[in-house]
């Protein structure tokens, strides 16, 4: 018994290694298995030699490898090989073992596949895995979700390769998140907030080039600067190294040798189209996912920007910004503050609303532990959300927590400012700008829809609620006669 392994992992490309790598680094002997079977041989040879590690050239092997419960993990690319690998463990594997995936699967196969495989007498945990191949090899965050009975049998591996974060560095960047797909739903919304992350700090970029014209040299010291106070973070730390890295065959600047036209995988679209399914505005993810698409027609904005003018009759951004450039890298700063907040506000309004659809019992303090360390959007702030959740458990924006609604109103003025400024001058700032329509919608007790429901009752018979009497009592006009 002795000889078997702790863990089984299947798909050793740049995750699976590097994951595999971290558990048996934790004292655990780990048995592997891909597909293409001399990527076993290699690393078994090379990365794997001398260490506890058992090579295996078909799934039957892996299995028979491994010690009851068997705990077997798939790190492969997500969809129908995932479908394909449980099929061929299902029969091989004994009531009570677990199959876990590791992968980016769309939340709703994870919920599919926790009912299927349950109802095979085995356990499924779905496995929301974040920080690239660095945090799988030296501490990803993790965030397990699937049969609960499966927690008990992951959770001192996971909790035991995972980041850690905290004043003595134990607590474990892995917690129960809830059952069948809650974890990978919660790792979409995770990555759905990096793409608004990401093009906040975009538009930052954006604005103190062209609107003040500084330098690569100049972004370097304003990221660093910045990020030694609130937006302290791997994003805007990583964002800071980019702008001192030169290009060896030119000599130049390499972020000015990138092409400006954006990729995407996927998962940014699946939490837009996911917030409209539910009716919830996450209108920030969704401007990043339109910034990507936009910066894709690169040829075309190439021909457009020949035609369409700016304002002052230019065809780039007509002037640049008068105004003091030290006092205007503050209110950037603080725009992108705000507009971050905003961010989460609306990412974990999203959760809620598919918690309370799926019944998922979420706890919103962990999630945002989960995110502390590891993972892409790891931050000091999400110290200031954990706090508001553990406050109150049932708040329904964190923009009324009352450290964010203070945090937001004394950015606001340099918000405005910003916004404006970017308007007037012609850059596009659309993640800023959606950002703050939603803190002008969300804090009026009143907006426009009386108008449009007045409209839709007019030409299609949609009735509306009236003012003055109980919700939910419906009435219609003959506008018509009544003009
Ligand atoms: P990947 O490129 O997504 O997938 C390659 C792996 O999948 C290989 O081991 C490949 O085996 C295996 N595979 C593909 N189709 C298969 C099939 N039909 N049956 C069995 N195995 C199959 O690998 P990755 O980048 O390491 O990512 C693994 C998973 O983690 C993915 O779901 C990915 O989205 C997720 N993820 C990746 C990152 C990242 O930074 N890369 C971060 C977080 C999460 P062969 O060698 O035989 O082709």
């Amino acid at each position: 018994m002795s000889d078997l392994c702790d863990f089984g992992l299947i798909g050793l490309a740049v995750m699976g290694e590097n994951l595999a790598l971290n558990v048996e680094s934790r004292g655990y002997k780990v048995a592997v298995y891909n597909r293409t079977t001399s990527k076993v041989d290699d690393f078994i040879e090379g990365r794997a030699a001398g260490k506890q590690f058992v090579g295996c050239h078909t799934v039957e092997e892996m299995v028979k490898a491994l010690k009851p419960p068997r705990k077997v993990m798939m790190l492969v690319k997500a969809g129908p090989a995932v479908d394909a690998l449980i099929e061929q463990l299902i029969p091989l594997l004994d009531k009570g073992d677990v199959i876990i995936d590791g992968g980016n699967t769309y939340y709703a196969d994870t919920e599919r596949r926790t009912k299927y495989v349950e109802e095979q007498g085995l356990l499924y945990c779905g496995t929301g895995v974040s920080g690239g191949e660095e945090g799988a090899l030296k501490g990803p965050s993790m965030m397990p979700g699937g049969t609960p009975e499966s927690w008990e049998h992951v959770k001192p591996i996971f909790q035991a390769i995972a980041a850690k974060v905290g004043p003595n560095g134990d607590i474990p960047c892995c917690e129960w998140v809830g059952p069948r797909g809650a974890g990978h739903y919660v790792k979409m919304v995770h990555n759905g907030i990096e793409y608004g992350d990401m093009q906040l700090i975009c538009e930052a970029y954006f604005l103190l080039k062209e609107a003040i014209g500084l330098t690569n040299d100049e972004l370097y010291d304003v990221f660093a600067e910045w990020n030694k106070g609130e937006l302290d973070s791997y994003l805007i730390e990583i964002t800071r190294d980019i702008f001192s890295v030169k290009d060896e065959e030119t000599g130049e600047f390499m972020v000015d040798k990138v092409l400006d036209r954006a990729g995407a995988k996927g998962t940014g679209k699946w939490m837009s189209q996911l917030a409209l399914d539910l009716g919830v505005p996450s209108t920030l993810v969704t401007e990043a996912v339109y910034a990507r698409c936009l910066s894709a027609l690169k040829d075309e904005r190439v021909r457009a920007s020949k035609v369409l003018k700016g304002p002052h009759g230019e065809h780039l951004n007509g002037k640049k910004y008068e105004g003091d450039k030290k006092e205007f890298i503050e209110q950037v700063r603080q725009a992108l503050y705000a507009s971050k907040i905003v961010s989460y506000a609306q990412g974990f309004v999203q959760l809620q609303a598919a918690a309370a659809e799926h019944d998922w019992p979420l706890n919103y303090g962990d999630c945002a532990m989960l995110w502390r360390g590891g993972c892409i959007i790891r931050a000091v702030f999400l110290d200031r959300i954990k706090e508001a959740f553990d406050k109150d458990a049932n708040l329904e924006n964190l923009l009324l927590a009352p450290y964010f609604a203070e945090a937001v109103d004394k950015a606001q003025d340099a918000w405005r400012h910003v916004v404006a400024t970017a308007a007037t001058i012609g850059i596009p700032v659309p993640a800023f700008a959606t950002a703050l329509a939603y803190y002008d919608g969300y804090r009026r007790a009143d907006l426009p829809a009386n108008l449009l429901q007045a409209q839709r009752d007019y030409f299609g018979a949609h009735t509306y609620e009236r003012t003055d009497k109980p919700r939910g009592e419906m009435f219609h006009t003959e506008w018509l006669d009544l003009r």
